[in-house]
């Protein structure tokens, strides 16, 4: 799994496709959603993403839960 914590291929920041009047954001504009480079998926917390199940980076986490889980 070490690739999975490899920060070039983790996610990408969405940025809105359409016009400012289509879905709020102007077009370039970060979305707030993050997406998972290797399965594709999104969501608005990157520890959220629905990763599909073949996915690789589907146990990559942010440092927050890394840190939360050694923790326990
Ligand atoms: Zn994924």
């Amino acid at each position: 799994m070490r690739e999975a914590l490899a920060p070039e291929t983790e996610y990408q920041i969405i940025r809105s496709e359409t016009p400012i009047w289509e879905d709020g954001f102007k077009i370039g504009e970060p979305t707030g959603e993050i997406e998972c480079c290797s399965c594709g998926r999104s969501a608005l917390n990157i520890d959220e993403i629905p990763h599909k199940k073949d996915c690789n980076q589907r146990w990559a986490k942010t440092g927050y839960w890394r840190a939360r889980f050694l923790a326990e």
